[in-house]
């Protein structure tokens, strides 16, 4: 099934279907996205042909030594959008999936998030197209060290900063920072975020995204004139987003019915316990939420979960989940996507006809982003805030970026995800234009 009429990509085509991978698909609506918001602004041809293309795409080939002697080779990738406002920065996610248009879709979408929130950076992505399920500790040190050394030459903490992403965190983090430093033969913890608090990570950074998701959960419903109390909550993906998530979303009073993780789905109309879901999967032999049962749990599938009547719906797993196949039995009320790119391009245009209100993943889920900026901060002041200083920081950006997309797509009558790339693509190209085109 064709999603959407070609358009044009570089002088060439790109026409995504339904059978294209997730990482083409994801490329495909990242691309329309900017499209569209470059139409709307009237965006010179110029500028917009430099938005449209990466400036550094680097992959690289990483032999490991696995524990059983064997040498594997892995695929790995960064890429760098553009440097128009600030350094580089953006996540590294592990995952069998991973490929260079998923991580060029990846770093387009940081662009847009850091100018949304006014973050002084330019959008980058990496990653490593491995099942980190698959491989030791061991193993996955010495391919992170190996992927941290290949990718070397592009990144340094005035040039790109590396932060966890899907199936990475704070170990990956302080491989990568002391790889780096043993490299360079000085200490530049500030080289990646993300980083354990003993190596000079910031407070509030290990739940900032899925914090960040609950203050615009919440935002929103108030805006929309709904209540946060009894707020009927689906969450799809139990990672350090979703969990979150569902737990600040819990704490202020809403109603987590469903939440899936590998594993399948979890529904219970009279509400679910994330703490005790928590709890549950630390103990069980696959980590995971299988064989969890409380009474009034039901099993779903997660599709299924996607279709939930509900008020939000909060994607926190991969791209690609809400799509044309899906997108006319979406129940929600509201979509806030904790996860990057979770809504194509054509299933955004289905839900807004229905008068789903979604708010897009370059505002919604970037309260890690935000926090990164605060890690980084402190690492280049040598100084170190405490917690209170961070969340109320990071509230006083969520707010203003809120506020600020609301307001726009008020006043230009489009989506929030129409006003959020608006107000992204024109800060990225009013820099470029007052920088002008080197030389
Ligand atoms: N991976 C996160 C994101 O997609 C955080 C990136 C960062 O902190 O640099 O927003």
């Amino acid at each position: 099934m064709t999603l959407a009429p070609p358009v044009t990509r570089e002088g060439g085509t790109i026409t995504a279907t339904i059978q294209d991978s997730p990482g083409m698909r994801m490329l495909y609506t990242a691309l329309n996205h900017l499209d569209d918001a470059a139409e709307r602004l009237q965006l010179s041809p110029s500028i917009h042909r430099v938005l449209r293309s990466c400036e550094r795409t680097l992959k690289v080939a990483l032999p490991v030594e696995m524990d059983n002697g064997e040498i594997e080779v892995f695929t790995g990738y960064r890429v760098q959008h553009t440097n128009a406002r600030g350094p580089g920065k953006g996540g590294v996610r592990y995952h069998a999936d991973v490929s260079l248009d998923e991580v060029t879709a990846l770093a387009q979408l940081m662009t847009w998030k850091c100018a949304v929130l006014d973050l002084p950076y330019s959008g980058a992505k990496g990653g490593i197209s491995v099942s980190p399920q698959n491989l030791s500790e061991k193993e996955l040190r010495r391919l992170t060290r190996r992927y941290t050394y290949a990718i070397m030459p592009i990144i340094g903490p005035k040039k790109d900063i590396p932060a966890p992403d899907v199936n990475t965190d704070e170990r990956t983090m302080a491989w990568m920072s002391d790889t780096y430093s043993m490299l360079q033969g000085i200490a530049a913890q500030e080289i990646v975020t993300g980083k354990p608090i003993a190596l000079g990570g910031s407070l509030g950074r290990a739940d900032s995204t899925g914090l960040g998701v609950a203050i615009i959960t919440e935002s929103t419903l108030k805006r929309y004139g709904e209540l946060v109390e009894g707020a009927t909550v689906v969450v799809q993906g139990f990672g350090k987003v979703g969990y979150w998530a569902a737990h600040y979303l819990a704490q202020d009073g809403c109603k987590i019915i469903a939440i899936s993780d590998v594993s399948g789905g979890y529904y219970n109309p009279n509400g679910l316990d994330p703490e005790a879901m928590l709890k549950y999967t630390k103990s069980s032999p696959t980590r995971t939420l299988e064989g969890y049962s409380v009474p009034g749990l039901e099993r779903v599938t997660n599709e299924e979960l996607l279709c939930l009547k509900c008020d939000v719906l909060i994607p926190a797993a991969l791209e690609d989940q809400i799509t044309s196949l899906n997108a006319d039995h979406i129940q929600a009320k509201y979509i806030v996507e904790g996860a990057n790119g979770p809504t194509s391009s054509t299933a955004d245009k289905i839900l807004h006809a229905r008068g789903i209100i979604t708010v897009p993943d370059i505002l919604a889920n970037a309260g890690g982003v935000t926090v990164s900026y605060f890690e980084w901060v402190q690492g280049l002041q040598a100084f170190l805030w405490d917690l209170d200083t961070v969340r109320k920081n990071m509230r006083r950006f969520m707010d203003t970026a809120f506020q600020q997309v609301c307001d726009l797509s008020d006043s230009r009558h489009v989506s929030l995800r129409q006003g959020a790339f608006m107000l992204g693509v024109s800060r990225v190209a009013d820099a470029i234009e007052q920088r002008g085109i080197f030389p």
